[in-house]
């Protein structure tokens, strides 16, 4: 997440079966993930209701993080015990983290000390940690986004739908290049040239009153966001493609938004200086934004199998 963002030093974590201190959860220097990126994980958010933690898609983040692991070869606990962990990491915080929204990161990486980039015969490590998080990118504006000079990576060179941790790299690098260049987050093409994601976030354009977004062979993150904003859109009646995206549809569409746990849905002002629509938040992009945020905050009961209460 954003460079800004600390863990509270004061919170317990997990790591291989023990709750200890932040401060106190420490790897070897030579740890195989650590060296070669040999690792994937998991963003969640449980937002806070007044009374409680409510996790949002508990169970499809842990399943996501189970199904990446064997992708990758590599054995994450079983998706009820991914599921334990983390609502344990919330109840163990319960007194740091209440009154806040938080973020929690689990984390499966290659916790062995061997020499050689291989998956095979390497110790499988596991973290969770959590901490306070209010909005990733600035929602309260629309956001200044560039198309990156970066290309995003192939899925057939580091799987992008599995979220390694080597793969962030190209994330960084792409966000890296938007802020020094005065942008507040990157949009990459993929090595077809065609529209994919942000750094972190999925990305949606509004064109003659329809939802359009990046198919699932487009070298995305199948974010967990962008499927619950598409089953959104239906519910609203309104229309939603998976197809690819050319770069010039960025700047002919009306609307445009970007989705994740992280930045929620973000709606977009500009890209590569050239104002979106209006330059105001359009009406599509506003009525999904409700529509989740409802969801998030469980004011919506057909949203209720989203959010699980610790
Ligand atoms: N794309 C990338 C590269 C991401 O890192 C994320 C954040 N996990 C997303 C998209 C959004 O995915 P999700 O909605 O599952 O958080």
């Amino acid at each position: 997440m954003s460079t800004t963002q600390r863990p509270e030093p004061m919170t317990i974590a997990h790591l291989n079966g023990e709750w200890k201190p932040l401060d106190q959860c420490l790897v070897p220097i030579n740890t195989h993930a650590l060296q070669y990126g040999t690792g994937c994980f998991e963003g969640l958010r449980a937002y806070w209701d007044g009374q409680r933690h409510n996790v949002l898609f508990l169970r499809e983040h842990a399943e996501r993080l189970h199904r990446n692991a064997r992708l990758l070869l590599m054995r994450a606990p079983a998706v009820d015990d991914l599921i334990a962990i983390i609502s344990e990491c919330l109840r163990r915080n319960a007194g740091v983290l209440a009154g806040a929204n938080v973020y929690i990161r689990p984390c499966l990486y290659k916790s062995g000390t061997s020499l050689g980039p291989v998956l095979l015969n390497v110790p499988d490590g596991f973290m969770c940690y959590a901490f306070r998080l209010g909005d990733y990118l600035d929602t309260s504006k629309g956001l200044n986004l560039c198309v990156s000079s970066w290309r995003r990576i192939s899925d057939s060179a580091i799987p992008t739908r599995t979220k390694a941790t080597g793969g962030y790299l190209n994330s960084a690098l792409a966000k890296s290049e938007a802020v020094l260049n005065g942008y507040d987050e990157a949009i990459f093409l993929n090595d077809r040239g065609q529209v994919c994601e942000g750094s972190a976030e999925n990305i949606f354009i509004v064109r003659d009153g329809r939802l359009h977004t990046p198919d699932r062979t487009a070298d995305i993150l199948e974010g967990i966001t962008r499927r619950a904003v598409i089953d959104l859109a239906k519910r609203l009646g309104i229309a939603c493609e998976e197809r690819p995206i050319a770069r010039t549809e960025l700047y002919a569409a009306d609307e445009v938004f970007l989705v994740g746990t992280g930045c929620q849905v973000s709606w977009v002002h500009a890209i590569d200086r050239r104002v979106v629509g209006t330059g105001q938040q359009g009406a599509i992009t506003a009525a999904i934004q409700k529509a989740y945020e409802d969801g998030v905050y469980g004011r919506d009961p057909k949203c209720g199998s989203w959010l699980t209460p610790v």
